[in-house]
């Protein structure tokens, strides 16, 4: 397998960074892997981040800089948003910082989810996505008494041993046939047999979906899938692909599951659903849903629902799932995003931000596109239409090639005061807070380095 480095370069930021670069020598000794976390460990050290508002992230180093990651898209509002901190803060001070036991704002929020997520009748609260998935799929396998799920190469859905296949990593030769894609592993350590537990499609692929269906017809509990495939490339589903899933699982019994952990909230109240009018049986939560406090959710149909503890069979339980706190930061959050024109702020900023850069690149001849989907965007380099994960330039060699320009387009945009998280691709998001002259910068920066490197980004086969 073809791995990729989400380490940039062995050469220093180019933005004043000794202080960071002192908290890296230290962390390394003491913390697992240098970071928490994979996305955030990245060579040659990580920018220390020391606190953040609105639209803005400070570093230790006392860089001002323009968030374009927004926490992994968990700030949807912008950071530390008044009503949100207001409605923790006052929680904190007035009912404690959680009991683990039931309390009125968690049916307040599911009676709110209700109302704005079409498959939400009955909720269950986490903390993280990757346990709103996990809960979702042992579910599944629940109701229908069958074991594998189905996902697609590209999409994400946490770090457990059933989703931990075909996720962020380069395919080559090892990933098998587009039409039929082998596992390949996230990880090491991934339990034995887990492998069993899953198949692998393209997303967008109607045929390779209907062939395994009717493959696995009667092994298949789940299909999992981002309904935008943003881990993928931010790529949005064909209509025919959207309709089949709903029309197969359906007929076959499956259970279909929306992992609405980015796109939920985001791209409008009610999601992906209700974007494109197609309801999953169960959807996940998480991120924006309490505005970057830790709160995940699966919701869904209560005839798959009202299986779950205490009332049900399946097992659901956790210290801190529906924790007080992060239940009123939702609370708050949901409250501001129905009575204030957020998404239409949210679109505005995302369709000027879109139309800026797809303007420097028709000026400049770059191949290179811009994805953008309200306040969710990308930018690939390569001019290559992209609808499934294997449309994305990779390269087939370490991954060297295909990191290039993402690496030399985030070092520039950190030059100009623009934060883009290290990741495998360009993948970034607006927050509300973001304004016209944020955009405006980000645009003029990026116009900017298109025309600095006119001559190879359109000779070269970027991708
Ligand atoms: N699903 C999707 C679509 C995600 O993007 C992520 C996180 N990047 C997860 C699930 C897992 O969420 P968490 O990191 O909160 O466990």
């Amino acid at each position: 397998m073809a791995t990729f480095s989400l380490h940039d370069t062995q050469q220093d930021w180019p933005i004043p960074h000794a202080a960071s670069r002192a908290l890296y020598e230290r962390a390394r000794v003491v913390e697992a892997g240098g970071a928490q976390g994979e996305g955030r460990g990245y060579l040659p050290y990580p920018i220390y981040i020391d606190r953040a508002e609105g639209a803005r992230m400070w570093d230790v180093d006392g860089n001002e800089l323009i968030d374009c990651h927004a926490a992994f898209s968990s700030v949807l509002l912008g950071h530390n948003h008044p009503q949100v901190r207001d409605a923790a803060i006052e929680t904190l001070r007035t009912r404690g910082a959680g009991f683990s036991a039931a309390h009125k704002p968690e049916v307040d929020l599911a009676y709110a989810l209700r109302e704005v997520v079409p498959s939400a009748e009955m909720a269950a609260f986490s903390c993280t996505g990757t346990e709103a998935t996990y809960h979702a799929i042992r579910l599944a396998r629940a109701v229908t008494g069958r074991n594998k799920i189905l996902k697609f190469e590209g999409c994400y859905h946490g770090w457990h041993d059933a989703v931990a296949w075909s996720t962020h990593f380069a395919p080559d030769e090892s990933a098998g046939p587009a039409a039929s894609p082998t596992p390949i592993a996230a990880s090491s350590g991934i339990a034995e047999g887990a492998r069993d537990g899953v198949v692998i499609r393209e997303y967008n692929d109607v045929a390779g979906l209907e062939t395994a269906i009717r493959l696995h017809r009667d092994e298949l509990a789940a299909v999992i899938l981002e309904p935008i495939a943003i881990n993928g490339g931010h790529v949005e589903p064909l209509p025919e692909f959207l309709a089949a899933l709903r029309t197969l699982t359906e007929e076959a019994g499956i259970v279909l599951i929306f992992d609405e952990i980015i796109t939920g909230f985001r791209v409008g109240l009610g999601g992906a659903q209700e974007r494109y009018g197609v309801t999953p049986d169960l959807t996940t939560l998480g991120k924006a849903f309490a505005n970057g406090l830790p709160l995940s959710a699966v919701v869904g149909k209560e005839r798959f629902m009202s299986r779950m503890a205490t009332t049900g069979d399946v097992l659901f339980s956790g210290t801190h799932c529906g924790n007080v706190v992060n239940v009123s930061a939702a609370l708050a959050t949901l409250d501001v995003l129905r009575t204030q024109p957020i998404h239409q702020h949210l679109q505005d900023l995302g369709v000027r931000l879109a139309d800026g850069i797809r303007a420097a690149i028709a000026e400049t001849g770059a191949k290179a596109q811009i994805h953008q989907i309200g306040s969710i965007w990308g930018l690939h380099f390569t001019d290559k239409p992209i609808r499934t994960f294997r449309d994305l330039p990779f390269d087939q060699d370490g991954g060297r090639k295909y990191a290039h320009w993402p690496v030399s387009y985030r070092r520039w945009m950190l030059t100009q005061g623009v934060y883009i998280h290290p990741a495998y691709m360009v993948r970034a998001y607006l927050t509300a807070a973001h304004t016209h002259a944020d955009i405006d910068r980000i645009v003029a920066a990026t116009r900017e380095f298109l025309v600095d490197n006119r001559e190879a980004l359109s000779v070269e086969d970027a991708g």
